[in-house]
């Protein structure tokens, strides 16, 4: 999905305040009338109308002609505008660059802050589907998806806020949470590369070991990441220039899917996240190990902390967390798990050829082994391609 900013600047005061009653007038309806954009607003009269096209130009809401009543609904360009918005009032985001990600949930740009510091900003958005569900979801998803896309959206990005938040304050190898509204997150920039687009390692089995002992460890805090994987596993190279050793080392991200170890499969996902990462090794590196698990019942057997509880009681609640899943389940989302499952013979490419440009990940447009921060992605080029918001 595109994220055209250029016109974030040349709102008024009066377009952010109809665009803000367009999102008020959302939570109760799907298409807001437009007296209630007006009631809400509540300009001087004439100036509303004037502001409703403004803003239907651009893309913000989009008129919706419906049997009972005219009216506008928000689009995800208008979201993405409120969110931003609120990121630049706090000083969160100050300018935005490229996009660095495309998945099948969540768009991610690189941006930064006041200072310059370079950050990555993760928008989700939980109605654009996978490609393999929509034939059988179609009109199904037609009736019941648009009304909820942005609720679900926003829950995704509280979620991996606050997991990211609490697994950062024990000291769990995450990007930084800087913030969150809406449906985005404003993280740290990580200097690295996702494992799947690494062809080699001097030492799988010390990363492999590592890896696993990350599984292990957020099971003993009360986790299960749910979608530990190639694509979610970034790689940082450290050489020492004295020694020329090089230590990797490994950041976990993407949080939306993760569950607590009382979740009702959590056994289920916990080898899902195991098997992940041997069959990932096995193929990428010829490394396989003799060592069975390792296993959910024994990695719980000593608890350190529960931060599935500490989770709960902050923010994201339970209530939430169901309905998250529940919406994730009926709409097939199972994040990378399943693209990783079927990656199996990944160089030829087959099983992508179907998708179409807005539902692949970056790195299945991008040649085999090149995948995802391309060239003019790099970090050093950013700085001239930033957009000042
Ligand atoms: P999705 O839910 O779409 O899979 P991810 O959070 O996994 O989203 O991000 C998709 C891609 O964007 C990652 O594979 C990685 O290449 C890049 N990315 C995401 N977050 C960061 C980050 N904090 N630093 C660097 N790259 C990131
Ligand atoms: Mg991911």
């Amino acid at each position: 999905m595109k994220l055209n900013i250029k016109n974030i600047r040349y709102l008024t005061p009066d377009d952010w305040r109809v665009l803000t009653a367009a999102e008020m007038g959302s939570r109760n309806h799907e298409v807001v009338p437009t007296p209630l954009i007006s009631q809400i607003a509540s300009l001087r009269s004439g100036g509303v109308q004037k502001c409703i096209s403004n803003l239907a130009k651009i893309g913000l809401i989009a008129k919706v002609k419906n049997a009972k009543y005219d009216g506008y609904r928000l689009t995800y360009g208008g979201l993405d505008y409120l969110a931003l918005h609120t990121h630049t009032k706090a000083s969160t985001v100050y300018s935005v660059g490229n996009q660095i990600g495309v998945g099948k949930e969540s768009d991610i740009f690189v941006c930064a802050d006041n200072a310059g510091r370079q950050l990555v900003l993760k928008i989700h958005r939980l109605g654009r589907i996978s490609f393999r569900t929509v034939k059988s979801n179609r009109d199904y998803l037609r009736n019941r998806q648009s009304a909820s896309w942005m609720y679900m959206s926003r829950l995704a990005a509280l979620k991996e806020f606050e997991f990211m938040k609490v697994l950062r304050s024990e000291g769990f190898p995450v990007p930084e949470p800087i913030g969150q509204n809406r449906h985005t997150v404003v993280m740290s920039l990580v200097d690295a590369f996702p494992m799947r687009q690494i062809s080699k390692v001097g030492d799988p089995a010390g990363l492999y070991a590592e890896l696993l002992a990350l599984i292990v460890k957020l099971a003993q805090y009360g986790l299960i990441h749910g979608d530990f994987n190639e694509f979610n596993i970034l790689i940082e190279e450290k050489t020492d220039e004295a020694t020329s050793t090089v230590t990797l080392i490994p950041t976990i991200i993407d949080f939306p899917q993760m569950v607590s170890i009382d979740h009702a499969n959590a056994e289920y996902y916990f080898d899902r996240d195991v098997d992940c990462i041997k069959r990932f090794f096995s193929r990428r590196f010829g490394f396989t190990s003799d060592e069975p698990g390792p296993f959910l019942r024994d990695s719980i057997k000593t608890i350190k902390k529960r931060l599935d509880v500490q989770v709960e009681a902050s923010g994201f609640s339970k209530k939430m967390a169901k309905a998250l899943d529940t919406y994730m389940k009926e709409h097939g989302v199972d994040g990378d798990a399943g693209e990783a499952e079927r990656d199996q013979d990944e160089d030829s490419g087959d099983d992508h050829t179907e998708l179409s440009p807005a539902n692949q990940h970056v790195d299945d447009v991008e040649e085999p082994q090149s995948h995802g921060f391309t060239n003019e992605n790099l970090p050093n080029d950013l700085p001239s391609q930033m957009t000042i918001l």
